[in-house]
């Protein structure tokens, strides 16, 4: 199997069929884009509205998202054990998976130790399967109700604070992933909605500096999970993000995909040109549009055409 199909879990047939058709993929950063934190902390993000926004506040919000994200790092992602082993992706060690049945293995007592044998790297890929299969079935499954009522009021009170940064971001995401705003795909003459060779898909990834397990645990608790399949989440930590979006272009690659990076970076900017892709600067700036609320899909697709021109695949672009 080769690697693009090996990081989707897909069969070769299938993969190369899908990447035969339209295809967008959205290359998200995750601090200071998707969400908010680093900025809460440091006060940056209260700074830029020039003192309408209370700084302390800011501050305590994201201690609370802070504890929150290590707890259930800590308390469900083996994060003690593997803190040290950081993987760029889930997938990356799934070669030395077995696939044993792991519901009676002693993750406490197998004694797992630096990944530099096939031994501890199955060890460690063990860990990495649990935590895929966590990631899939949501956080709703593993909080008991206490920690989901506490988990509710924080994600409002950060939405609320942030003028709806979150929600926003969440909603443009799934946009994304629908393609909404796009035009429906056109009727044939017997009626039939046109096949689908026609129709465009999308995908959203995530490619963060941040560690693999605190940024999947981020993705649950900042809601993305149902909008980012967990194999597409990269930790750029070790390899950097330009390894990080040559991996996403072997993955997706195909004459009709087309790749556009949103982030605040400017690791992901150089990726990016590099790459020639598109690359969609986020600001923080309260008075400016390219945050959230305020990036547009209609701005999105003027990116597109600059860099694969105005035939882009959709007909929304100035
Ligand atoms: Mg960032």
């Amino acid at each position: 199997m080769d690697r693009a199909s090996s990081l989707s879990g897909t069969s070769k047939d299938a993969f190369e069929n899908f990447m035969d058709q339209r295809t967008k993929v959205y290359i998200w950063d995750m601090d200071e884009t998707l969400i908010l934190l680093k900025s809460l902390l440091n006060g940056m993000y209260a700074n830029s509205f020039n003192g309408s926004k209370d700084v302390k506040k800011g501050l305590e919000i994201g201690e609370m998202w802070e504890k929150l994200i290590l707890d259930l790092c800590d308390g469900y992602f083996f994060y003690e054990q593997i803190e040290n082993f950081n993987e760029p992706s889930l997938d990356a060690l799934h070669q030395f998976d077995d696939g044993r049945d792991l519901s009676d293995y002693d993750f406490c007592g197998d004694e797992l130790g630096p990944p530099q044998n096939d031994t501890n790297k199955r060890k460690l890929s063990y860990r990495l399967r649990v935590v895929a299969s966590m990631y899939e079935q949501g956080l709703q499954s593993i909080f008991g109700k206490d920690t989901r009522d506490h988990w509710d009021a924080l994600y409002e009170m950060t939405d609320k604070y942030t003028d709806g940064w979150l929600s926003s971001a969440r909603s443009f995401l799934e946009q994304c992933s629908s393609g909404e705003d796009y035009p429906f795909p056109k009727l044939e003459a017997n009626n039939h909605i046109s096949s689908n060779a026609n129709k465009m898909h999308y995908v959203n990834v995530l490619v963060t500096s941040g560690s693999l397990i605190p940024s999947l645990a981020k993705c649950l608790l900042f809601r993305f999970d149902k909008l980012i399949k967990h194999a597409d989440v990269y930790s750029s930590w070790d390899v950097g993000k330009p390894q990080c979006f040559k991996w996403i272009k072997e993955k997706f690659n195909g004459p009709k995909v087309q790749f556009c990076v949103i982030g605040d970076g400017w690791e992901e900017c150089e990726a990016a040109e590099a790459m020639r892709w598109p690359f969609v600067k986020i600001d923080l700036s309260p008075s400016g549009s390219h945050r959230f609320p305020g990036l547009t899909m209609r701005t999105l697709g003027y990116y597109f055409s600059v860099v694969y021109g105005q035939n882009t695949g959709d007909d929304t672009e100035e």
